[in-house]
């Protein structure tokens, strides 16, 4: 059974192929820079021994309907797939479902236009969700399509953590509260650690913490998430490569009273210019790293500055928890960058996380334990994978809602 998963942007389209008997990942590539100079394919794909080939085609791509057809073609020129009609549904990534979707959907116009109606949320995301959508659709219109949401799992966040204290009239007319991001690699860390603890997800209390170019921690109850750092948009909360995460919202006024800077203008700057890069000029972890350690102070800074934020969320998280089994870490910081670990658990044994310094180091295989034997909470580096996180969530929403 196959399912092609895709994540569309508003100059590109990524695609995984999936064998799900397996998990295992049949082909994967991207198209960039649609309706630009230098348009491009690139695309791997596994042989029958398991060796992955990549080729890489330099080609005019105008829109994302010629990318679409380029994926089909290359995927069947390459014998991943014959044709679409093999395939069992495409698991289309959408950054944000608002609070209409709580689970994967499938596709029909109803929810593209539901979805439509959600773009002010999500001006940059959904309308290039949407447009893969609608492509497919048209393209492989026997195939089953689902929406999979990035706020979908935070949904279970009760009122009083995903309100903000402003006026109620702001969220009833239009709809400003904490939505959350990262879900599908939340749920997918979430699911993993219980199979690794050999634990239901249900009996577990876990904080994940997703650092990656964006990062964000979430509060899981019982298998359930109950709070999140991300809000209204992926700026609040975290340390991240470019985003400043939680600040004082007079500083904007501030700014736009001081400068004379536009709010578009300081809006760009904090998600833009801010974070790891607004510290020490760097937004890439392990160039920060290196230049930490090569003694450079505002590397250095930045490192304790990220490190002491995800502290105060570990902290914060503990306390509405009530009580911690694992800490999670994800994410291309959270899985390779040991000294970011070992920075953030320093000083917690307080709350039962101990590091293991000696298991610490390195980039682990799979999933693997950090914590000392005398941890009372496990401590956990598990590797993402929202791609197979969608084509499971649409597995399961096609076989719960058969046509
Ligand atoms: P992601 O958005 O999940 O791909 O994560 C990207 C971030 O992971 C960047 O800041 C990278 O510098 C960081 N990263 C990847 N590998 C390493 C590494 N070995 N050490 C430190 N940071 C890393």
């Amino acid at each position: 059974m196959k399912v092609l998963v895709l994540n569309s942007g508003s100059s590109s389209i990524k695609y995984q192929l999936f064998e799900m008997r397996d998990e295992s990942v049949l082909a994967a590539g991207s198209i960039e820079q649609i309706d630009e100079p230098g348009s491009h394919l690139s695309h791997c794909v596994r042989s029958p021994q398991g060796e992955m080939t990549k080729t890489l085609r330099t080609l005019p791509i105008n829109d994302h309907r010629q990318g679409f057809a380029l994926i089909a073609s290359v995927l069947k020129e390459t014998g991943a797939l014959a044709d679409t009609g093999e395939l069992k549904g495409i698991g289309h990534r959408v950054v944000h479902g608002g609070e209409k979707f709580k689970e994967p959907t499938r596709v029909t116009p109803e929810v593209l236009s539901t979805i439509r109606a959600l773009i002010p949320l999500a001006p940059l995301h959904n309308p290039a969700n949407l447009l893969g959508m609608e492509v497919a659709m048209e393209s492989a219109p026997s195939v089953p399509q689902v929406a999979v949401f990035d706020t979908a799992f935070h949904q279970s966040i009760p009122r009083h953590a995903y309100h903000y204290a402003i006026p109620k009239k702001l969220y009833e007319a239009h709809q400003v509260r904490r939505y959350g991001f990262h879900g599908t690699s939340h749920r997918y860390v979430v699911k993993k650690a219980a199979e690794f603890l050999q634990k239901p997800l249900e009996s577990l209390n876990l904080i994940s913490l997703h650092l990656g170019n964006g990062a964000s921690a979430a509060a899981i109850r019982q298998g359930r998430c109950i709070d999140t750092s991300m809000g209204l948009t992926p700026l609040e909360g975290l340390i991240m490569g470019t985003r400043c995460g939680d600040l004082d919202p007079a500083i904007i006024f501030y700014l736009e009273r001081e400068t004379g800077l536009t709010s578009g203008a300081i809006e760009s700057i904090l998600n833009k210019e801010s974070g790891l890069k607004g510290i020490c000029g760097v937004n890439d972890m392990r160039t920060v790293g290196e230049m930490a350690s090569a003694g450079n102070p505002e590397a250095q800074l930045a490192i304790t500055m990220y490190c002491y934020r995800i502290k105060k969320y570990i902290g914060a998280y503990y306390a509405v928890l009530g009580g911690l089994d694992g800490l999670i870490f994800t994410g291309g910081i959270g899985e390779n960058a040991d000294f970011i670990r070992a920075a953030c658990c320093e000083g917690l044994a307080h709350l039962g996380l101990k590091m293991d310094n000696g298991k610490n180091l390195g980039r682990p295989e799979g999933c693997s334990a950090m914590e000392s034997k005398d941890s009372r909470a496990r401590i956990l580096v598990i590797p993402t994978n929202e791609e197979l996180e969608i084509a499971e969530q649409t597995v399961a929403c096609l076989e719960a809602e058969p046509l």
